[in-house]
């Protein structure tokens, strides 16, 4: 046992889209808990990540990144919802992770600090994808630059995806939230239903998978999620995704040639219910055509998308 005193909070992790918020949550909790891909506005929900570890439990607070008015679709309800989720992220929470891309800082950024600050809370600065410079000399001057005038409680330079630099962040957000014991059991990663994770599992495939537009107008239902006992495996689960989009076109899209596309869908998909489950998985999925959901905040509410 570790005879220091146990720390608990939570911790809103914070930036623009496709930073690598939810890439260091799933880094942090050690599973695939938030869905990600090379697409900004991957993330839809806010979600809480739960990480053990011996010195105490941070639960953190992925989020949407938030969208300002440059983007395309930024008056329709999606956006809306997500940015409200992303404001909620600083409710009740210790401390704030702002994730950056190495070398590059924003306007929105500095915007994003701010707001930090004025909530009242210790400023961690993720400096991410470390691994993408090349001349790592650059990121002390870029480091300088972007502290100057700005209280960082710390800064850490790191690699998400490469998992590299996490000890250290780890050590300092557990230095930032108050002795408490843990929230959550250790063996709880997160506060989402695996029925709702392996809705995004299959959303998931659907952003890496298809082609530039597409993916903003489709959403993922699970119509079943039964847990049975199974002889060789403990438990197995069947599962029935329908992926819903706006137009017939769409559909055979999502379908693609003699339905290639689906099986490549609901086969990648289903390996990482496997895993994040450690359980067999049979995975059915079907499309089917609802027009214009993605502007109908209550096509959304019904969908089991909540801010
Ligand atoms: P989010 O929108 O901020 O949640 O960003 P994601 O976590 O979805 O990541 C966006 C993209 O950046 C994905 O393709 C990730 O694989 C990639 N990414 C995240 N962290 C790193 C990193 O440390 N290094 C590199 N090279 N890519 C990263
Ligand atoms: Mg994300």
């Amino acid at each position: 046992m570790n005879s220091e005193a146990q720390r608990s909070g939570a911790v809103a992790v914070i930036g623009r889209p496709n930073v690598g918020k939810s890439t260091l949550v799933n880094a942090l909790v050690g599973a695939k808990i938030s869905i990600t891909s090379n697409r900004p506005q991957t993330t839809r929900h806010r979600l809480l990540g739960i990480a053990s570890f011996p010195g105490g439990q941070l639960q953190l607070v992925d989020t949407p990144g938030i969208h300002g008015e440059q983007g395309k679709r930024s008056g329709k309800a999606m956006n809306r919802m997500m940015n409200r989720a992303a404001r909620g992220a600083l409710e009740g929470v210790d401390a704030a992770v702002l994730v950056v891309e190495a070398g590059r800082w924003d306007a929105e950024d500095g915007l994003a600090f701010e707001a930090l600050r004025d909530a009242g809370l210790p400023v961690v600065l993720v400096v991410n994808q470390v691994d993408k410079v090349k001349d790592k000399g650059s990121l002390l001057p870029f480091i300088a630059k972007v502290s100057e005038g700005r209280e960082f409680a710390a800064v850490h330079p790191l690699s998400a995806l490469k998992r590299k630099g996490l000890e250290s962040l780890v050590e300092t957000l557990l230095g930032l939230v108050p002795e408490a014991p843990p929230m959550y059991a250790e063996d709880e990663i997160t506060d989402k239903s695996q029925r709702f994770l392996a809705g995004e599992l299959v959303r998931e495939q659907l952003m890496r998978q298809l082609g530039e537009e597409l993916p903003y107008a489709t959403t993922v239902e699970i119509e079943k999620f039964e847990e049975e006992p199974s002889p060789k495996a403990g438990v197995m689960y069947r599962i029935d995704a329908v992926v819903w989009v706006e137009r017939d076109g769409q559909k055979a899209i999502v379908i693609g040639k003699g339905g290639e596309r689906l099986r490549e869908i609901g086969s990648r998909a289903r390996q990482q219910m496997e895993r994040l489950f450690d359980a067999k998985v049979f995975l059915q999925t079907w499309v089917r055509v609802r027009e214009g959901w993605s502007d109908n905040e209550a096509a959304l509410r019904e969908l089991g998308y909540h801010d």
